[in-house]
């Protein structure tokens, strides 16, 4: 509600969120979209519990989030947040596993478990038979997969992906895209930020900013439907 965010260099004030109002419900799909520097990846952050908001209220699951302490949030990210960076920010000393299994030691959770948890989680990518291979013995997609993996190895409920194919080929895109539909229908909501129409189509909602505003929102089922009558 009424999102806004300043970055401040010196005294200099750079408005980049001047105002977003989105409503995104459990289990929704949605594509975020628009020009470079218009304010996605600020969002995105903010959507993360990574960064907070200047202005405005952020309620995650039903909690203000938006005036929250860093550490408090930080576990509310911990929990919640599932996120995928164009970059994939893999360990590059820890196997596929390992670098999945990360979270948890944060999470507390025995090195037993932590093994299980994450290798089911990496079968759910289909990833098992390179599961204790490191990121450079990987393919750019494979490590994605890897990243996807760790997202959802504390069964967060929202998953947000920053440009999550943009250092991929066009087939291994949509094998990416095609994982995001799968932890979409198993019931997670999943908003990811892509440059690339043919991308955005997966999802079920395009939002489009625009110079920190929301320019477009459109549900793609119900234009779908009004295109066949
Ligand atoms: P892209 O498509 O290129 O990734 P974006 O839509 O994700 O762009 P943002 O990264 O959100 O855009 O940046 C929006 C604006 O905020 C840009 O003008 C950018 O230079 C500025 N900006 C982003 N992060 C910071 C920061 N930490 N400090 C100062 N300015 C920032
Ligand atoms: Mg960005």
């Amino acid at each position: 509600e009424g999102i806004r965010k300043c970055y401040y260099m010196g005294k200099q004030e750079l408005p980049v969120l001047k105002g977003i109002n989105l409503n995104i419900q459990k289990n929704e799909y949605v594509a975020l979209m628009g020009p470079s520097g218009s304010g996605k990846s600020t969002l995105m952050n903010i959507l993360g519990c990574l960064d907070s908001p200047t202005g405005g209220r952020y309620i995650l699951n039903g909690q203000d989030v938006s005036k929250m302490p860093d550490d408090n949030l930080a576990d509310v990210r911990n929990k919640e947040i599932g996120f995928v960076f164009q970059q994939f920010n893999l360990l590059p000393r820890l196997t596929a596993l390992e670098n999945v299994a990360l979270p948890l030691v944060y999470a507390g959770v025995s090195r037993k478990q932590r093994t299980e948890m994450a290798m089911e989680v990496i079968k759910k990518v289909g990833l098992e038979d390179r599961s204790h291979h490191k990121p450079n013995e990987l393919s750019g997609g494979q490590c994605q997969r890897v990243a996807i993996a760790r997202a959802l190895v504390n069964n967060p409920s929202l998953i947000l992906a920053d440009e999550p194919t943009g250092n991929l080929d066009t087939k291994t895109s949509i094998e990416i895209m095609q994982i995001f539909g799968e932890i979409q229908a198993a019931g997670n909501t999943v908003v990811l930020v892509t440059h690339e129409e043919d991308i955005a189509n997966h999802a079920h909602r395009i939002v489009r900013l625009r110079d920190g505003l929301i320019e477009s929102d459109r549900v793609k089922a119900v234009v779908d439907e009004l295109a066949g009558l």
